[in-house]
Order: C-alpha cells, then structure tokens, then sequence
C-alpha cells in the first residue's frame, strides 16, 4: 500500500537511520503543497531549522522566498521545500556520506508521492546526488537535465547561502535559473 506524504513525514519523525537523531532537536522533513508542480531541495537542517521544524526559515531561506516570488512568483506554500538530509547536522558540518545514503529514501519517496515537474536542486549535496554526478554545481548550473527514473526535469542552482557569501554574480546566475524552471513549468 502507497503511504500519503503525512503519513511518510509521520514514519520520518522517528528515524535513527543515522548518527545524526542524536543530535537534532527535531526531524525537518519538508513543506508546502503536496501537489506541487515545483520542488526545492536543498542540503539540510540549520540551527533555526532544527528549532522550528521548518525548512529554510533562516538568512538563506529568506533570499530564497525573495528570489521565487520575484522570478517565479510563487510562494513557498504554492511549491513544496525539502532537503537531502532532515536532520541538522552538528556545527553545521557538511552531511556525509553515510548520512545522506540513509536519508535518500525519504527524499525519493517526497518526489514520488509529489510528482513535481521540476526540481530545483539548492547546491552540490542536492545537484549531485539527484543527477548523480561528481560534477560540481559551478559546471552543472545553466541548464535543465531530465531527471533519473521521473518525468520531471531538474534545474540546478546555487545554494542560497553561496549567493548571499559570493554577490552580484551569482545571485544574476540563480535568478537565471529560476527563469529557466518557470518556463520548464510551463513548458
Ligand atoms: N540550508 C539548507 O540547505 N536547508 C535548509 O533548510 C536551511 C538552510
């Protein structure tokens, strides 16, 4: 039997498939509309995320609400946010590899029970391990690719916290991007 996406989140919100329950106030597992033509996936959990239970609510999630609503406009409620790992990892370290390999089945049951049309991977972690590819989000960037075993098409672009440390470029760079995956919805 097919799980609903509340009845996943629900399952996800005892997970110790990994290291990193230990250290998390709570399990982010994503927002929005569970019928989302759009989907946002970014890297994981920070420190206001842990806290609130919400993803991208911090300095990174506010430019990233500003940029979907000026080149998309849509809302976060309208498109549905996740991340490549629902815990926060401590110090805000990068995930490793054995946390993302045991985080990846919530992910692919999020874009399956979701179906979107297009993803927006937030960064390497999520452009890497959703095109699985070594390639790294400077090269990936600029282009749509379909997505592995979907129909959807997966739009790679900056994180949002690169775009607030490096500027002007690549902040131009995703706005490009996010043109590109309103025209992918509607294309
Ligand atoms: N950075 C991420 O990658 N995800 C969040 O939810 C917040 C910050």
């Amino acid at each position: 039997m097919t799980l609903t996406l509340p009845e996943v989140a629900a399952e996800a919100a005892d997970c110790t498939k990994c290291g990193l329950a230990e250290g998390r106030t709570q399990v982010v597992f994503g927002m929005g509309n569970p019928q989302a033509d759009l989907m946002f996936v970014g890297e994981g959990p920070g420190a206001e995320e842990d806290k609130q239970g919400l993803p991208f609510v911090g300095r990174s999630g506010k430019l990233l609400d500003r940029l979907m609503a000026e080149e998309i406009g849509l809302t976060r409620d309208s498109c549905y946010i996740a991340n490549v790992v629902k815990c926060r990892p401590p110090d805000n370290r990068d995930p490793k590899p054995d946390e993302i390999d045991a985080c990846r089945p919530w992910l692919e049951q999020q874009v399956e029970l979701i179906a979107p049309r297009v993803v927006v991977t937030l960064g390497n972690f999520s452009s890497k391990l959703l095109l699985d590819t070594k390639t790294g989000i400077t090269k990936l960037r600029g282009q749509s690719y379909p997505m592995p075993n979907t129909d959807a098409v997966i739009i790679p672009t900056y994180h949002p916290a690169a775009v607030l440390r490096g500027g002007g470029l690549q902040e131009a760079q995703m706005r490009s991007d996010l043109v590109r995956a309103r025209m992918a919805m509607s294309g």
